[in-house]
């Protein structure tokens, strides 16, 4: 992962490279790998860091979706369980089995989410996580202390996938490299180029960190870019009708006391017919999330307060610990790229349109691919590559990545450290600091990231902003914003060593990044 490197081969580069993917996500990157891992040659552009958008603010959960299947959607259910399996499998390091309660408070749930779990057990077949049980209310308050016991009755048990985002993403720009690819962050594809007979066979991309473009020639240019994808459809057919409507989700972060145990807790229908979940993550919970039809396409969206109070307020009627404003760790705001329907009933209600992607070829050739789910990535990156050498009649080498083990990958890894989380890398890591003994020390005495993990992101992952390290290095941003803003003049000192930057960037980097996080701040 050596940013520099790379982009000075690509600025003199004249290959014809036979993928080039537009967007580091989930999705792209996940075309990157599954690509690059076939024997293509392959390059990945992603205009700011991998998975900075929508792939660093999901739920954190590798899951079939039970309220897909409550609304009849089995085809997307066992698709996604059946890929839960395989990333389970892939990246055991970052992907956990974790327990899901729904508590029952009238009669007939006990019975009713008991079937429809057994169901979802079914359907996950081999792959399955564990079994969904009903459980007693004495049992159920033994697994959430802080479950809300009045007119309780019982509840059910049920088992998913959990992991961490933007580790997973970081973990597949380093998989893709490793069989092959060029993959760099910010580098924005601005125009495409086209051939004589008008068919795409290129991109023109600009460095947004150290200045200059380039141009590169491909043969597959695929459109990976989320809730951005219009952007580049446009650069191909100006007249194209729009594909993407983005719905908001917001997720507040509060300690794990307010669940009280490792279980997680999960309301089946809130006020407005969508879901909820309480997922430990890091120490910490994660509540929401919200479903909020939007119209701004950024980089950085931001939590609405109605969000914030539906949050609590329905955290609230579940939990006896109640979270408050002043509770709230972090708040983070990320937006669903939904492929929209030609005409939905109800123009208010993004909950309504199918989580399912949508992959489609231009008459020029370029190949979009957008909607989904992270859990899915792997399936649908196994689609467009296959779509993408169709349409371009490439040599045909099938997919390897139902087997590929993610860099990092670490059977059951001891989960009591944060630094768990680099599987394999962990050692690597722990030898970084024994080199240099400035290197074991924190960045903030309530967490254990150490100055050696900066260095490693810089040099090992390819972070080269205060953001890339606190928001999705290490997850300091999302465990605790205002902590997170203490730790960025450290951050930012270490950095500009290993970079060979001057005071100005350091000053420049804690100003933006303290701007920045303003956002993940409830007041
Ligand atoms: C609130 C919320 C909760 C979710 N929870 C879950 C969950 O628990 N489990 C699950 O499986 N899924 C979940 N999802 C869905 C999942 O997060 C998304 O499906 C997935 O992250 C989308 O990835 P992507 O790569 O398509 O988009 P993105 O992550 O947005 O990536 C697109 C990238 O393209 C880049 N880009 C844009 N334009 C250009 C350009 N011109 N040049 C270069 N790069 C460009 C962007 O910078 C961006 O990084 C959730 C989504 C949301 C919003």
């Amino acid at each position: 992962m050596k940013r520099e490197e790379y982009i000075k081969q690509l600025k003199s580069s004249e290959e014809i490279w036979d993928f080039i993917v537009i967007g580091g996500g989930a999705t792209g990157l996940g075309i990157a790998v599954d690509a690059a891992s076939r024997g293509y040659k392959t390059v990945l552009l992603e205009q700011s860091d991998f998975a900075k958008a929508t792939s660093s603010r999901s739920t954190k959960l590798v899951h079939g979706g039970v309220r897909y299947l409550q609304n009849g959607d089995v085809g997307l259910v066992v698709e996604a369980l059946r890929e839960r399996g395989y990333l389970s499998k892939n990246a055991p390091h970052l992907v956990k089995n974790q327990r899901f309660i729904i508590g029952n408070y009238l009669w007939w749930e006990k019975p009713f989410y008991t079937i429809g779990l057994t169901m979802y057990d079914i359907l996950a077949g081999r792959m399955g996580l564990g079994h969904s049980l009903p459980m007693r209310k004495k049992d159920v308050i033994k697994s959430i202390p802080q479950i809300e016991q009045q007119n309780l009755k019982g509840g059910v048990v049920y088992h998913d996938g959990q992991f961490d985002d933007s580790r997973l993403a970081v973990n597949l720009a380093q998989t893709a490299v490793e069989n092959g690819a060029t993959v760099v962050n910010y580098v924005r594809v601005s125009k495409l180029l086209k051939n004589a007979g008008g068919q795409v066979s290129g991109v023109f991309a600009e460095d947004l960190l150290d200045g200059g473009s380039f141009t590169l020639n491909g043969q597959c240019i695929i459109n990976a870019t989320g809730i951005f994808v219009d952007d580049i459809i446009k650069m191909d057919n100006a007249e194209e009708r729009p594909l993407v409507r983005p719905s908001q989700g917001v997720h507040l972060v509060v300690d794990k006391s307010f669940l009280g145990g490792d279980d997680a807790i999960m309301v089946p229908k809130t006020s407005d017919g969508r879901v909820m979940f309480g997922v430990p993550w890091h120490n910490r919970v994660i509540l929401g999330t919200t479903d909020t039809p939007v119209k701004n396409f950024v980089l950085e969206p931001k939590a609405l307060d109605e969000e914030v109070n539906f949050i609590l307020e329905t955290a609230g009627r579940y939990l006896t610990k109640k979270p408050q404003r002043k509770d709230v760790l972090c708040v983070f705001a990320g937006l669903r790229p939904l492929a929209a329907p030609k005409k939905i009933a109800d123009e208010t209600k993004t909950k309504e349109i199918s989580r399912s992607h949508k992959l489609l070829a231009s008459g020029s050739g370029l190949i979009t691919i957008t909607g989904g789910k992270w859990t899915t990535y792997r399936f649908m990156a196994e689609e467009t590559v296959d779509l993408a050498l169709k349409t371009k009649e490439l040599p045909f080498k099938p997919c390897r990545t139902k087997t590929l083990k993610i860099h990092g990958y670490k059977e059951k890894p001891d989960r009591s450290k944060w630094s768990y989380i680099y599987g394999s890398d962990q050692e690597k890591i722990l030898q970084l600091q024994k080199s240099n003994p400035s290197f074991a020390g924190n960045l903030h005495d309530g967490f254990e990231f150490t100055v050696g993990e900066v260095v490693w992101a810089v040099r090992e992952e390819m972070a080269r902003t205060v953001d890339d390290v606190l928001a999705r290095r290490v997850r300091a941003l999302f465990l605790d914003a205002r902590a997170s803003v203490i730790m960025a003049p450290k951050v930012a000192a270490i950095m500009a060593k290993e970079l060979q930057k001057d005071k100005n960037w350091e000053e420049q980097q804690v100003r933006k990044y303290t701007e920045m996080a303003k956002a993940y701040i409830l007041s």
